[in-house]
């Protein structure tokens, strides 16, 4: 069940970084990828991504693929990447659906019978957990398992209920409420699991991110060391890095966006921000206070030295980045702060003024100085953040993405409207610059 009151675990101790750090590929053994919105939507690859996995493993870094969608099998989603390029195997790819077998395993006997209300995936894991899928409540199943499948009917959901309301145990692949596609954002597993809650009052177990047993899985089946989250949702992938204690980086194309990253709450955000997976394969520039006028708008990351400081999010422990502490309490900075990346420098004033954003650059270190100012102290509202936004050409707070917007001001940038996103990586005069000032008064 999702306990929206866990306590982020934090991630690694923050170690302090410079421009000429090696690039992120070369700081973590293993990649834990997110799929839809990250390497591919739909059917098509995300521009920039096959060729920047490529880079990554000749950098050395192992890949391993982590899906909440547990409607196809790991062989079928290995073989769509090798189509789209990225050659992979069944067992690099690790499952929501093999994260809830694994979960029910460990609370029935062997050989039990389990209600499968999905797809393929669900059977074929369960089947190699020694468990047997059935399809009917009469079968006397002594577990549920629910993960989406576009072919979900009426009669599996009753069957589901049935079972359920018998005592059956009650266990959800994901909760992820949309899903998105081509055409917009659409139901996701989680929408279709509120059928069976509404139908028995009964709260599954989640398997999927953000709960522990998908990155656990993970974890357990790469052996990683050192491993780095990446994923385009702040409240699935970067929330289950968070609680996972690994660093994460959240790419810009998928469902999260420029809004959503500068507001999220502490326990949702990513050690990292890129455009996209071109990211993996540079130094993540820093992000660091120029000026700190008390106690209260310290260095990201929670760091306490008064140095520059490196990442993000960092610990997420208390202190100045958590925006639980005093500071959260009192709603914002007692004193200016702020914050400087690449060309733009991010002014956050006392109280709730708006956030300032001023300089030159590429629109991305815009933003990783905004969400520094923004993270520095007590929780910024969307009207806070919207003038400096506009400023970047980004989406305005409360847009379910900004995403598009990101790609939109890359190709304004080179008046190329199909060419792929190159905020982060490409070269610096193929990079949209812009020059603004904004959010003062
Ligand atoms: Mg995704």
């Amino acid at each position: 069940m999702r306990n929206d009151k866990h306590v982020p675990a934090g991630a690694a101790a923050t170690v302090l970084l410079s421009s000429d750090r090696p690039a992120l590929a070369e700081q973590y053994d293993v990649v834990l990828l997110d799929l839809d919105g990250v390497i591919y939507t739909g059917q098509a690859a995300v521009p920039g991504a096959v060729r920047a996995l490529a880079k990554a493993r000749e950098a050395g870094l192992r890949l391993a693929f982590v899906t909440n969608n547990a409607s196809r099998s790991p062989s079928a989603i290995a073989a769509h990447l090798s189509r789209l390029g990225v050659p992979a195997s069944a067992s690099d790819v690790v499952s929501s659906a093999q994260a809830a077998a694994t979960l029910i395993a460990g609370r029935v006997p062997p050989g039990s019978a389990v209600l499968v209300a999905g797809g393929i995936g669900l059977r074929l894991a369960l089947r190699a957990c020694g468990l047997r899928p059935v399809s009917t409540a009469a079968d006397r199943p002594v577990a549920v398992v629910q993960g989406y499948a576009p072919d979900l009917s009426y009669g599996l959901l009753a069957e589901a209920a049935l079972a359920v309301r018998g005592g059956a145990l009650f266990v959800a692949a994901n909760a992820d409420l949309t899903l998105p596609s081509a055409r917009g954002l659409q139901p996701g597993n989680g929408s279709l699991v509120q059928v069976i809650i509404a139908a028995t009052g009964t709260q599954p177990l989640v398997a999927g991110k953000p709960e522990p047993p998908l990155h656990a899985e993970a974890m357990a089946r790469t052996g990683a060391q050192r491993p780095l989250v990446v994923g385009d949702r702040l409240d699935t992938d970067i929330e289950g890095a968070v609680r996972g204690g690994a660093d994460s980086l959240l790419v810009l194309t998928g469902v999260s966006g420029p809004a959503d990253v500068v507001l999220a709450p502490p326990q949702r955000r990513p050690t990292y921000l890129a455009a996209d997976l071109r990211g993996l394969l540079e130094p993540q520039p820093v992000i660091g206070p120029v000026r700190s006028q008390n106690s209260v708008a310290g260095p990201i990351g929670g760091a306490s030295s008064g140095a520059v400081g490196d990442r993000l999010a960092g610990t997420g422990r208390g202190s100045a980045g958590s925006g639980d502490g005093p500071a959260g309490a009192a709603g914002g900075p007692a004193e200016e702060a702020e914050f400087r990346c690449g060309g733009w420098t991010a002014r956050r004033r006392p109280g709730d003024e708006p956030l300032e954003l001023t300089g030159t650059g590429v629109p991305v270190d815009g933003l990783r100085a905004l969400c520094a100012a923004a993270w520095s102290a007590g929780q910024v509202t969307a009207e806070m953040t919207e003038s400096a936004l506009r400023t970047l050409g980004l989406g305005a707070p409360g847009r379910p993405s900004g995403a598009s917007d990101l790609a939109r001001a890359a190709d304004a940038g080179r008046g190329a409207p199909d060419l792929p996103l190159t905020l982060a990586t490409e070269p610096a005069d193929d990079q949209p610059l812009v020059t603004a000032t904004s959010g003062g008064r």
